[in-house]
């Protein structure tokens, strides 16, 4: 039997994804870590981190996401928590599972999992063949956990992204692959500064032919969006999503600085649902009010 997620794409609808995680647990209070950003959170303040959850699912969304962003051993060791990396990648999916259940509700619980190197330092990855065990190590644990699927975030290279993205697939689980980018020079490159500028053209071209089950643009300035669906649009035939950042990053903390309001991201959204999309959320800068407007435009 297919689950209400899966039934719902079927069927031509839209799903509403919940807002930022990390950003959110800021705003309320927790503290950001230089090296794991909010991948300690579920360890230090869980209580927040079920909240969080809960006031998305109570918001509408269809799908929350656990805080495992920044639970990856390359992460959480970088920050001398590598002892822990499998009780904060259970953890998190607890507390997900928890609000599910607080809340009474059906929402699809999706496994974050980034290939971010500890301290967004690319200088930082461990060797190619410990890397991917890095990623399979995270996306068995959330695989064991309970997880409906495993939605990855920021894959925008060549090198470190196919290994999260095999490691994902790997487990059987559907995989939401999530590009993240930003306009330069009227070219749309991946949205980190940090590094080369990788095209999205490039990254796609590699990733997509995987295999994922739905191809999110995520983490994106919300002015990159539309021709960034095109590009998903020319390249994949399946059903696509858009969960855009606003606001910026000064690491380790999220400027909540000119974003987009409530109302203007429900409007935004139904222009790109309008041109495709079948999955509409916040990244990062983005919280509970956008979600209820957007599940209001659905
Ligand atoms: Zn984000």
């Amino acid at each position: 039997m297919s689950a209400p997620w899966q039934t719902t794409l079927a069927a031509g609808g839209v799903l509403v994804i919940d807002g930022g995680m990390g950003t959110e647990l800021q705003r309320l209070g927790v503290p950001m870590d230089e090296v794991v950003w909010s991948g300690a959170a579920v360890l230090s303040h869980p209580d927040v981190v079920r909240t969080v959850h809960e006031d998305y699912i109570r918001a509408g969304a269809d799908v929350i996401i656990t805080n495992t962003f920044g639970s990856t051993r390359q992460m959480l060791g970088g920050a001398g928590l590598g002892a822990q990396v499998e009780q904060a990648h259970r953890l998190a999916v607890a507390l997900a599972q928890e609000a599910r259940a607080a809340t009474n509700s059906r929402v699809a619980i999706a496994g974050s999992l980034s290939p971010t190197p500890p301290g967004f330092d690319r200088q930082a990855y461990p060797p190619p063949e410990e890397e991917l065990a890095v990623y399979r190590e995270s996306a068995h644990l959330l695989a064991d956990s309970g997880v409906d699927l495993i939605a990855l975030e920021m894959l925008e290279d060549t090198v470190h992204a196919p290994l999260a993205m095999r490691a994902a697939l790997e487990t059987g689980l559907p995989v939401w692959l999530g590009v993240s980018c930003r306009r330069v020079d009227g070219r749309l490159v991946r949205f980190s500064e940090r590094g080369p500028e990788v095209p999205l053209a490039d990254i796609l071209d590699l990733l997509v032919p995987l295999g994922p089950d739905l191809v999110n643009i995520m983490h994106t300035e919300i002015d990159a969006v539309s021709e960034a669906l095109v590009m998903v649009r020319q390249r994949w035939p399946g059903p696509i999503g858009v969960y855009p950042e606003s606001g910026y990053f000064a690491q380790p903390n999220w400027n909540f600085v000119d974003v987009i309001s409530p109302d203007d991201l429900a409007r935004e959204a139904q222009g790109w649902i309008n041109d495709g999309a079948q999955l509409v959320g916040g990244c990062c800068g983005t919280g509970p009010e956008h979600i209820r407007a957007l599940r209001a435009g659905c």
